[in-house]
C-alpha cells in the first residue's frame, strides 16, 4: 500500500493527495490536489484555488517541494462559458473552486479575456496532524495539539501500540495517534501491529470520517467502527483490538469503562453471567493506560470512582494551560533632543545616533546627550532576558558610534510577553493504568528473565 502522505510525505506535492495551504499565518486550507491542465488560451482549466489573495490553479501547485511558496496565477480564472467562476469574498472562507458543475448560469457566461493580475502567494505545505487539527471540517469539539500531545505521551502511545479510541468525533485525535503508532512500511499482514480502534456512535460522523481515513490512505491503520460504546463495547466482529492505550472523549466515560475490563463486568464492577464467548478487548500480557477527557468536574468524579471500582490505578488529573510566549528583540529606544523636547520614540538607532550627534555638535557646551538602553514598556509584562548592558557603558568605535549599531541582530533588549489571549479550558484529563494480571506463568516468565528482566 502507498503510504499516507501524514505519515511518509515525500519530497514533493503529487496529485491525488492532501495538501494544508497556508493563506496567511494562522489561515489554513486543506486541499485535496487535483491534475489540472493550467492555463489554456489565457484562460485557466481544470481545478483553481480561488482565494481572496489570487487564484491558483492545481496545476501551480504540483510536483512542488513541500513548503514552497507559489504565487497567484496572472490568468483569468473566468470559464469560457462552460463553467461558472466562484470567488471567494472572505479571507476565512477560501473556496478551493475544483470543476464547478453548477452550469446554471453557462449559457449567460461571457466569455472573459485574461486581465487578473498576480495578487499574492500561499504556501503548499505537507499535512501533519498539527496543521489538520487546524484546519479540519469541525463536525464537534476537538482535541487540541497542546492536550493530545500530553495525552499520547501519557498512555505510552509508540511505534507498534494498539489504540482504543471513542468518540471519534471530527477525528484531530486520531490523526495524532495514528501518526504515534506507526511502524513503518512495508506492513504485511502478520506485521498489522500498531493500530488505532476508532468508534463514533453519530452515523453521519462515522460516515463523513470514513472518507477522510480513506481519502488520506489511512485505511490500514485505523479500523473505525459505527458504534454506540456505552452499550456495545470496544471489540470488533467479535475480535479484541489486544489494545494497551484507550483515550475516550465521550459524554459519559463512566458509562464505557466496564467492556475495558479482563474479566465480563457490569457497570459499577459487579460480575456479569458467565459468557464464554466473550474477549477482552484489552492486551492480557501488559498494563493498559487510559485517559478520559471530560470539560467538567462532576464528569470527572463519576469517571474516577467507576475507575476505582473497575480496579485500576495510579489514578490521576491533569488540565493543560497551553499559553504561548512570544520571544522578540524590542527596537533600542533612543531619547533624543529635539526643539519640542526628547523624543523618546524607539526610532531607527542610526538615525537617532546621527540626531544625537548632530545635535551634541551645535550645543557642546549645553546639551547632555543620552542614549538610554530603555524602550518605551508596553502594556504587557515584560522580563529583560539578557540584560543587555546600558549602551552608555558600551565600548565606541572611532566614528563614536558603538559596535552593536553594526550588529542589527543584537539590538535590543530580548523580551517575552505572553499572548494575550489566553486559551480558556478545555478539559480535564483523568489518567489510570489497569494492571497486566499476575499468574503463575507469568511469575515464571518473569523470573526466567531475572535478572535482566523487563
Ligand atoms: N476526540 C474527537 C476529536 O478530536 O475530533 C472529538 C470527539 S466529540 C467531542 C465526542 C464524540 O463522541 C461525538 O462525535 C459523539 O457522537 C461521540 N459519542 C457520544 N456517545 C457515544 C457513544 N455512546 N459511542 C460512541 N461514540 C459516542
Amino acid at each position: 500500500t502507498k503510504p499516507s502522505t501524514f505519515l511518509v510525505p515525500g519530497d514533493k506535492t503529487s496529485a491525488g493527495t492532501l495538501a494544508i495551504i497556508s493563506l496567511s499565518r494562522d489561515n489554513f486550507l486543506p486541499l485535496t490536489l487535483e491534475k489540472s491542465t493550467g492555463a489554456v488560451d489565457g484562460y485557466l482549466e481544470g481545478a483553481t484555488l480561488n482565494t481572496r489573495f489570487g487564484s491558483y490553479p492545481h496545476s501551480t501547485l504540483l510536483d512542488v517541494p513541500w513548503g514552497s511558496q507559489v504565487r497567484a496565477s496572472n490568468v483569468d480564472t473566468g470559464s469560457r462559458g462552460k463553467k461558472r467562476r466562484r470567488d471567494a469574498t472572505d479571507e476565512d472562507t477560501p473556496i478551493a473552486s475544483q470543476d464547478d458543475d453548477d452550469d446554471s448560469t453557462a449559457a449567460n457566461a461571457p466569455v472573459k479575456k485574461a486581465v487578473t493580475a498576480p495578487s499574492g502567494f500561499i504556501y503548499v505545505l505537507r499535512p501533519t496532524p498539527e496543521l489538520w487539527t487546524t484546519s479540519l471540517p469541525h463536525r464537534t469539539q476537538v482535541v487540541y495539539t497542546p492536550d493530545y500531545s500530553y495525552i499520547l505521551h501519557r498512555i505510552r502511545a509508540r511505534p507498534g501500540t494498539r489504540i482504543i479510541e471513542a468518540g471519534a468525533g471530527s477525528g484531530s485525535f486520531t490523526h495524532a495517534s495514528v501518526r504515534a503508532i506507526y511502524n513503518g512500511y512495508p506492513r504485511d499482514a502478520d506485521d498489522v501491529k500498531g493500530k488505532v480502534f476508532s468508534f463514533e456512535f453519530n452515523e453521519s460522523r462515522y460516515e463523513k470520517m470514513q472518507v477522510e481515513i480513506g481519502h488520506h490512505g489511512l485505511d490500514d491503520l485505523v479500523k473505525l467502527t459505527h458504534r454506540d460504546v456505552y452499550n456495545d463495547g470496544f471489540n470488533v466482529n467479535g475480535e479484541s483490538p489486544n489494545a494497551t492505550a484507550v483515550f475516550l472523549d465521550l459524554p459519559a466515560p463512566w458509562e464505557a469503562l466496564h467492556h475495558l475490563s479482563r474479566r465480563k463486568l457490569q457497570k459499577g464492577g459487579e460480575e456479569a453471567e458467565e459468557d464464554s464467548s466473550w474477549v477482552s478487548p484489552l492486551d492480557p500480557k501488559q498494563s493498559v493506560h487510559i485517559c478520559t477527557f471530560s470539560p467538567c468536574i462532576e464528569q470527572v468524579t463519576r469517571t474516577v470512582t467507576e475507575l476505582r471500582t473497575l480496579g485500576w490505578v495510579d489514578v490521576d488529573m491533569v488540565e493543560i494551560s497551553n499559553q504561548k510566549i512570544n520571544i522578540s528583540r524590542e527596537k533600542v529606544g533612543v531619547n533624543y533632543p529635539t526643539e519640542k523636547g526628547y523624543n523618546s520614540s524607539p526610532a531607527d538607532v542610526l538615525e537617532a545616533v546621527t540626531k544625537l550627534k548632530s545635535l551634541a555638535d551645535r550645543n557642546k557646551e549645553t546639551q547632555r546627550v543620552q542614549v538610554l538602553q530603555t524602550g518605551a514598556e508596553g502594556p504587557d509584562s515584560e522580563m529583560d532576558l539578557d540584560s543587555t548592558p546600558n549602551r552608555e557603558n558600551q565600548p565606541s568605535n572611532s566614528n563614536g558610534a558603538v559596535d552593536d549599531m553594526e550588529k542589527p541582530w543584537v539590538q535590543g533588549r530580548l523580551v517575552h510577553r505572553p499572548e494575550s489571549e489566553l486559551k480558556t479550558h478545555t478539559s480535564y484529563l483523568v489518567f489510570a493504568i489497569l494492571p497486566c494480571e499476575w499468574d503463575e506463568d507469568a511469575e515464571a516468565a518473569a523470573m526466567a528473565k531475572w535478572p535482566c528482566g523487563n
